[in-house]
């Protein structure tokens, strides 16, 4: 394993499993489901043949300590003397990232075949369960991308398409939302059912960092998350550290780079695990890559890859780094790991214990009331199926209205999803810079969705369990109302809805006097350069029923959409990287160059003749620079120290009347990140609130943006260029601006029914 220019395809990897399988008493192989494009999905458990006969019991021990209303203090300390500490290690969720899944299998493999104390404590006091690949398709992509590109200028180089369908480095953003096959099978059958202590993600970054990176995490940590888990992880990510150091790896950083904040990345902190991260720095896939000296980072966050410090004892001086050095690296961590787990196996289960009786004792709010009237029903019932998905107990009161108290073993899960965040206030140095965060900083369902939820400080009486309404059947689009995602396919089989000429409202069945309305012909821009929220969008358009037709720059380049298309929608981007697409020295030719002039020219074609336009975020900057929409960027030119909404939801006011706003409130929070805001004469339909701009996140600098245009509908010839100031999918999270986007969609089918 780690051999270089070796590269595993992902059916080796299930049949070597299945041999290991076949040769030991040790190891239990698992499919748990298919992958999105139907690969196989395993699970592996590897313990003691004793453990392994006993999986039930040990899943009932693990059951009961969760929940300290099932299990009394004594009984614990008995449950947790008898226990096993339960280790879940993940793999390759990125699959560029591909160390870990060799890894994977040369570890199990000595697990089952080397005898030493270490590995005895192991295999006596863990159970330990392995996902090879949190990702197999993207095993297989990215094979195949390096065996096609080996011996060339271009071995080494990331695939030009996403590595997971829909998400692609996005699929370890999925955590609470859980949208992809892959976050579903992990979350339901693994982390439900066993509830590990130890969740060890495994991860490559960049090839100038350190050689590896091990918790403790960086500030912020989310307020929701119990102070043991955190502490455990202190301890644990110091020993593996410890162990990396004493085995002579150099290199090795801890509280560094990765701040735990966004509960998008690491669901197990809220259900009483630790989240234990690596991420070694990285080869050229499977080549062997030289680093000299002075290319290694200086300013990283939290240390210098030059220098010694604290938390960098003995920097890595340079040279070649090779796939082997990245695989040995992750041996000793994973073995780390376990040990840990084996050494304090007691006290990690006691302390999983207390950490549900300190949820239970929860005391404000006392909990959150969904009330049983919403505006949108069928995004209420997404955001409690979201909910109950996550282990939340949701009761109803006697008026129908749903009720998830705190006092549950998952209760900070659910307040942390439910309220608004403040993030706080954090600076490169005293008065200086924003502090990047690592991902985003909202994350609160209720303003994405377009719920109405409440906290309560008093108890709700006469409460009766469980129940989550029917999914609502009603597919109508009132004018003056929200009910745009009532449905889960807007569109039937035949791809019509019906639409009254007088008040504007849709239906998916023919109500007398209405007009049909066909469904709209849209072509989705697909660059080279692999594109998260493409694969989003393509996500939520394939959810609500739409079809679509990904467009190329050759499509642009050849002209003549308007036979194809009624709308064509341009992902976020930047506005150079739309243009230019890969520079020629970085892919083979087929995949370099972006829309250019003659695609630029075609699309202006589109518009004047009656097409519909839709740009998303950064991607509206391309409309203002080569179509000519006359709009001004105020936060274009600002510095981050000025103005920064690094990924947070933001207050606007909305004109209900116009055509893009059907069936949208008149006020609601957008997704901001990295989006303009604009002064502009042409309609706009959504603008930031004079004050009160932050929703949930953070924020620098609201005057820049304050009363601005947040959503354009500019004419074009007979048609329309729309420009979106946030990104209305976000990550299949928003379902309340999704109808903005959906309007967008339909603006010219609707005008011309
Ligand atoms: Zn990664």
């Amino acid at each position: 394993m780690g051999a270089d220019r070796f590269v595993l395809d992902w059916s080796k990897v299930v049949s070597y499993f299945d041999a290991l399988q076949k040769s030991s008493d040790r190891i239990r192989v698992q499919e748990l489901g298919k992958s999105t494009e139907g690969r196989p999905f395993l699970a592996v458990t590897i313990a003691a043949p004793a453990t392994l006969r006993q999986l039930d019991r040990y899943r009932e021990i693990q059951r009961r300590l969760a929940d300290p209303r099932l299990t009394a203090e004594k009984e614990a300390q008995s449950l947790a003397a008898a226990g096993k500490a339960v280790v879940l290690i993940t793999c390759s969720i990125h699959a560029t990232e591909l160390a870990s899944t060799q890894t994977a299998v040369e570890f199990a493999y000595r697990l089952l075949t080397e005898d030493n104390p270490r590995f005895r404590a192991i295999l006596d006091d863990t159970i330990f369960l392995l996902v090879p690949s949190l990702n197999p398709d993207g095993v297989d992509i990215v094979t195949s991308w390096y065996r096609r590109t080996l011996g060339t200028p271009f071995e080494g180089t990331s695939p030009p398409e996403l590595y997971q369908k829909y998400t692609g480095h996005d699929n370890n953003r999925d955590w609470y939302m859980f949208t992809q096959k892959e976050t579903q099978l992990t979350i339901a059958k693994l982390h439900n059912v066993w509830h590990p202590q130890i969740v060890y993600d495994v991860h490559q970054v960049g090839a100038n960092a350190a050689r590896i990176f091990v918790p403790p995490w960086m500030d912020p940590i989310e307020p929701n998350i119990d102070a043991i888990v955190m502490q455990e992880s202190n301890m644990i990510g110091t020993a593996m550290a410890t162990d990396l150091t004493a085995a002579g790896h150099k290199g090795v950083a801890i509280h560094a780079m990765y701040d735990f904040w966004s509960p998008s990345r690491h669901y197990q902190a809220f259900h009483g695990g630790m989240r234990i991260l690596t991420e070694s720095a990285s080869a050229k896939l499977a080549t062997p890559n030289t680093v000299e000296p002075s290319q290694l980072e200086r300013n990283a966050l939290g240390y210098s890859a030059q220098e010694r410090s604290w938390n960098f004892l003995e920097p890595w001086p340079g040279g070649v780094w090779r796939l082997r050095d990245i695989v040995e690296d992750q041996l000793i961590a994973m073995e780390s790991c376990l040990y840990q787990a084996a050494l304090h196996r007691e006290e990690l289960l006691r302390n999983f214990y207390k950490i549900g009786q300190r949820q239970i004792a929860r005391k404000s709010p006392w909990g959150f009331v969904v009330a049983a009237s919403q505006r949108d029903p069928g995004a209420t019932r997404k955001l409690l199926d979201t909910l109950a998905f996550g282990q939340v107990e949701i009761s109803h009161d006697p008026a129908g209205n749903h009720v998830i108290p705190m006092a549950q073993p998952y209760g900070g899960w659910a307040k942390a999803l439910l309220e608004r965040q403040r993030y706080p206030d954090m600076r490169l140095y005293p008065g200086g810079p924003p502090q990047r965060p690592y991902d985003v900083t909202a994350h609160t369902l209720p303003l994405l969705m377009g719920v109405q939820v409440d906290a309560v400080e008093s108890p709700v009486s006469g409460l009766s369990p469980g129940m989550l309404p029917p999914a609502p059947r009603a597919t109508l689009q009132a004018a003056n109302s929200d009910t745009w995602v009532n449905v889960n396919r807007i569109w039937d089989d035949g791809g019509t809805v019906w639409r009254d000429p007088a008040s504007g409202d849709f239906a998916n069945m023919a109500r007398p006097g209405w007009q049909q309305l066909e469904r709209p012909r849209i072509g989705l821009y697909r660059s080279f350069i692999p594109n998260n929220d493409e694969g989003w969008t393509r996500w939520i358009l394939e959810q609500f029923g739409f079809r679509y037709t990904s467009v190329l720059n050759s499509d642009l380049q050849a002209g003549d959409l308007t036979k194809r298309f009624d709308v064509i929608v341009f992902p976020d981007a930047t506005a150079a990287s739309m243009e230019n697409g890969f520079r020629p020295d970085a892919m083979p030719a087929e995949f370099t160059g972006g829309i250019g002039i003659a695609g630029a020219n075609t699309l202006r074609d589109f518009a004047a003749a009656g097409g519909t336009l839709v740009f998303l975020n950064r991607a509206s900057d391309y409309a203002i620079r080569r179509l000519g929409v006359a709009a001004r960027n105020t936060v274009g030119e600002v510095s981050n120290s000025e103005f920064y909404s690094p990924g947070s939801l933001l207050n606007c006011r909305v004109d209900i009347r116009h055509p893009l706003a059907r069936g949208l409130p008149p006020q609601l929070a957008i997704w901001s990140e990295l989006s303009p805001a604009w002064e502009t004469q042409e309609s706009a339909p959504v603008h930031y609130l004079d004050d009160h701009v932050l929703a949930s996140g953070w924020l620098l600098g609201p005057k820049y943006v304050a009363g601005k245009a947040a959503l354009i509908d500019a004419s074009l010839g007979k048609g329309h260029v729309i420009l979106f100031g946030m990104r209305p999918q976000y990550r299949a999270q928003s379902y309340l601006t999704l109808k903005l986007f959906f309007n967008a969609l339909i603006y010219r089918t609707a005008s011309r029914t």
